[in-house]
């Protein structure tokens, strides 16, 4: 469903991503693990087209987000983005934040969307929440909002950018759960995380990266217990 191929990326003259390939399957977990400046928000950032790669290509279900003719709105509208910072809208309520964009950019009726809304905020365990206003929520509970936003445009792909760091340890638990359940529900997941207990529940592949390279990629049992790369090693002796 995603096919990256020798993926070339600088700002100015600072390279960031050199040739870096992989392919994503449908319902497949993808984990990238990597040090701090290694590339790995830039990736996420080329695959749902906010960054524009100088070289190689990337396919989302086929369609080539370097193609002139390519609809980046129709590519956005498929990718959700979770960040690590939620970006909800602070003046609108909880429920308003779900049906913006399913009325404005799917142009869907307000029912519709209220009930898509609500059918979210049962998924991600919130129905209490509706009439909130995000400030009056708790991280874990602000980042739910922000995946059952994503999940409203009914994304074939979702994106996940750290999504725990910047929340308290104690909300961190909360917020796994709701992507361990999206993933068994077959949604397709490039997650980027250090949350190792995740990965090797969930991931079906770890990709660890440095200096815009990646350096190896495994299953998460493997990677994890038997890197074959000194980089790999030095690293997760650091981090596990
Ligand atoms: P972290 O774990 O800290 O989030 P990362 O692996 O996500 O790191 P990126 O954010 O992709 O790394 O950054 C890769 C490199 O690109 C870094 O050297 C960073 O300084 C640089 N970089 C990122 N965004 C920009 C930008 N908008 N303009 C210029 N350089 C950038
Ligand atoms: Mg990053």
């Amino acid at each position: 469903i995603i096919e990256v191929i020798d993926l070339t990326m600088a700002y100015g003259d600072h390279p960031v991503l050199h040739q870096v390939s992989v392919n994503v399957a449908k319902s497949e977990v993808i984990v990238m693990i990597g040090p701090s400046g290694s590339g790995k928000s830039t990736l996420l950032r080329c695959l749902n087209g906010l960054e524009k790669p100088q070289g190689g290509d990337i396919r989302i279900e086929g369609q080539s987000l370097m193609s002139p003719a390519v609809n980046m709105s129709v590519i956005r509208a498929n990718i959700g983005m979770v960040f690590q910072q939620f970006n909800l809208f602070p003046h609108m309520n909880v429920i308003d934040n779900i049906m913006l964009a399913q009325v404005q950019v799917r142009k869907q009726s307000k029912d519709a969307a209220r009930a898509k809304a609500l059918e979210l905020l049962k998924k991600v365990g919130l129905t209490d929440k509706v009439e909130h206003r995000p400030s009056s929520l708790s991280g874990g509970q602000a980042q739910r909002v922000a995946i059952a936003r994503a999940l409203a445009m009914e994304p074939s792909i979702m994106l996940f950018d750290e999504p725990t760091s910047a929340l308290d340890p104690e909300m961190v638990g909360e917020v796994l759960t709701v992507m361990k359940q999206l993933a068994r529900d077959g949604m397709t997941m490039v997650v980027v995380t250090h949350e190792m207990g995740f990965a090797r529940e969930i991931g079906d592949r770890v990709l660890f990266m440095e200096q815009g390279v990646i350096i190896e990629e495994g299953m998460p049992r493997q990677l994890f217990d038997m890197p074959r790369h000194e980089r790999t090693k030095a690293f997760l002796s650091k981090v596990l």
